[in-house]
């Protein structure tokens, strides 16, 4: 004869054989559809460490001392006034430029993954990187401009990597994305250029196609070399109506 309390028992057993295959399941299909592990190392991570480990954050090469106007890496603290020789010889048109990272490794071998190998997981790890450097930045900020791909480029690549930067601050901040400035040149790589090719090359690259009525946009970009780039994007911009210009990119390279 069997007891009602020995079929309880047996039915609380069941319950807890399916309870337990079905958070298998639904761990399996979590680790599936959102593998959460640091894209540096591989280690999986919690839901509140975002996407790099800690470790991995500890070991970024993070830039200490840099100037205020051009993120170029000085040896001590600049006062906030004060701008290094570079931008002392010729003033750069952006108001302020925020890049926390050297361009070395791991950071180097990530954007190149992101860019060249459409590893897409990469963009949000950055991107949250680069929304923790906001509170550095102007208040006043109100439009956000990844740098634009010519159109070829784009459509080889299948996306740019500006804009897949550019959408945790969006989202957080609630700022729109500038998308009628284009390349209207596909100007070569700039890697391996001299400052004066870059400088020739990039002349009248980009062209808005349309009046920017903004007060402060944020050209949002992988990586600042020369900051050419950005100085012939914050042209376009300031002639076509925007008032003021800052940088925010994720490496510095020097
Ligand atoms: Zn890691
Ligand atoms: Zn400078």
């Amino acid at each position: 004869m069997v007891r009602a309390d020995d079929c309880d028992m047996r039915h609380l057993a069941i319950v807890r054989a399916a309870f337990v295959r079905a958070t298998g399941v639904l761990r399996q299909l979590d680790d599936a559809i959102m593998p959460l592990r640091c894209v540096f190392c591989g280690t999986r991570l919690r839901q509140t460490e975002g996407r790099i480990c800690g470790g991995c954050n500890r070991d970024l090469p993070w830039i200490g001392n840099a100037c205020a106007r051009c993120a170029e890496p000085v040896a001590v603290e600049l006062p906030s006034a004060v701008h290094c020789a570079a931008c002392q010889k010729r003033e750069p048109l952006v108001e302020m430029t925020v890049t926390p990272l050297l361009y070395e490794f791991p950071v180097d071998a990530g954007l190149k993954a992101l860019k060249f190998g459409r590893r897409l997981y990469y963009a949000p790890a950055f991107g949250e990187l680069l929304l923790a450097q906001m509170p550095r930045l102007p208040r006043d900020l109100d439009a956000l401009l990844p740098v634009p791909l010519h159109w070829r480029r784009q459509a080889f690549r299948g996306f740019n990597q500006a804009v897949e930067l550019c959408k945790p601050l969006a989202r957080r901040h609630g700022l729109p994305i500038i998308r009628s400035v284009v390349r209207r040149r596909a100007t070569p790589y700039q890697s391996g250029l001299t400052a004066v090719l870059r400088r020739k090359n990039l002349r009248r690259a980009f062209v808005a196609r349309n009046r920017l009525l903004f007060r402060h946009v944020l050209i949002v970009d992988d990586v600042v070399t020369t900051g050419e780039t950005t100085r012939q994007l914050a042209a376009t911009l300031i002639e076509s109506g925007v008032r003021k210009v800052s940088v925010l990119a994720v490496a510095r390279a020097v």
